[in-house]
């Protein structure tokens, strides 16, 4: 049993191949381009989607406790600091534990999103004019052969892409932006399968979007984002009532490092408020399926589920992108006022 596994990756022949990392996609040049970004940001939707707070939680529970015990036992008299230090490597072993089982989900997730919009699992090539044999694409960069039906659309993507010093700065910014903290990670399709969820503001599929189906996400974006923005104008009252007090207590010290806190926590203060407000904060995984499936959309990864090619199998409607199985809210053609109002747009 080898401690840190690694996932076993093959290709759709079944022959071992390698795998582009998240890090690597979200720093491609390809990135000005709307289809593109929206791409990488379903995987990783996809990716937060396996963490589970146990996952996160425990290690870091082990660490923290495990260094305060040491610290007034074992390693009493020395600083926490070393304490901590010390229980480090087993707190991040644990985490590795507990995440190995995620690893070939990883790998399944990462195949899939990328190969529906035309993007070779394996590079990151664009898979698009690629002679197809056999049913299957081989990428022309390092080899690796996909199956033609596992890709849903191909794009030109660069066609948008700019190149100047300022970009990194700009996708940098483009994320905070799309930052969307606390929303719900998952949900159950209705077949009962657990799920990636949209976020709710629908950022980068807003932007990928073109028509109609453009509109239809901007109508749900405003349905989904009605729900709790009470509780987020609370939470936002909460922050400064525990915020201000720290900040005020290191101002009026006479040590420079306190000071430098204190102007450090102000900053800190207005930029969680801003993202609490912007965020997803009391708005469930019910109410985005709710609102996504009323505008026909898929819950799961935003595409259209209006088109005519749309496979309807008892009563479940099968999102062409991500394979989740939903069942309509309202019957097509039946008296609905969100789709008549969405059908009037020309
Ligand atoms: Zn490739
Ligand atoms: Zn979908």
């Amino acid at each position: 049993m080898r401690f840190f596994p690694r996932a076993a990756i093959l290709d759709d022949t079944g022959k071992p191949c390698e795998i582009v990392s998240i890090w690597q996609l979200r720093w491609d040049e390809r990135q000005s381009d709307p289809a593109f970004a929206a791409a990488v940001h379903r995987l990783s939707r996809a990716l937060v989607a396996n963490y589970s707070g146990m996952k996160v939680a425990a290690p870091i529970m082990l660490w923290v406790l495990g260094g305060m015990f040491t610290s007034i036992t074992l390693l009493a008299g020395y600083s926490l600091l070393l304490s901590w230090l010390v229980w480090a490597p087993p707190a991040l072993a644990l985490y590795w534990i507990m995440r190995r089982g995620d690893l070939q989900r990883i790998v399944r997730q990462t195949i899939d999103v990328l190969l529906v919009n035309g993007i070779c699992p394996g590079c990151a090539y664009n898979l698009a004019g690629l002679p197809e044999e056999d049913g299957l694409i081989g990428c022309s960069e390092c080899g690796a052969a996909w199956m033609r039906s596992r890709i849903a659309r191909f794009h030109s993507f660069g066609q948008r892409a700019e190149r100047s010093e300022t970009r990194p700065l700009r996708l940098w910014w483009e994320r905070v932006k799309a930052f969307e903290p606390y929303g719900p990670t998952s949900i159950y399709d209705d077949r009962s399968f657990v799920r990636p969820v949209v976020s709710p503001r629908l950022a980068w599929p807003i932007r990928a979007a073109e028509n109609e189906h453009h509109d239809r996400l901007v109508e749900a974006r405003e349905e989904m984002i009605s729900h709790g923005s009470i509780r987020r104008l609370l939470t936002v009252c909460v922050i400064p009532f525990f915020a201000y007090p720290i900040i005020v207590v290191n101002l009026r010290t006479d040590n420079p490092l306190n000071i430098a806190l204190g102007l450090l926590l102000l900053p800190m203060m207005v930029y969680s408020g801003i993202f609490t407000l912007r965020g997803a904060v009391g708005i469930k995984a019910q109410h985005i399926k709710d609102a996504m499936l009323r505008y026909r959309l898929c819950p799961s990864c935003a595409s259209d589920l209006m088109t005519d090619d749309q496979p309807e199998v008892q009563g479940f409607c099968t999102c062409p992108e991500c394979g989740a199985a939903w069942r309509l809210r309202e019957e097509p053609g039946s008296q609905s006022p969100a789709l008549d109002e969405t059908r009037s747009v020309p």
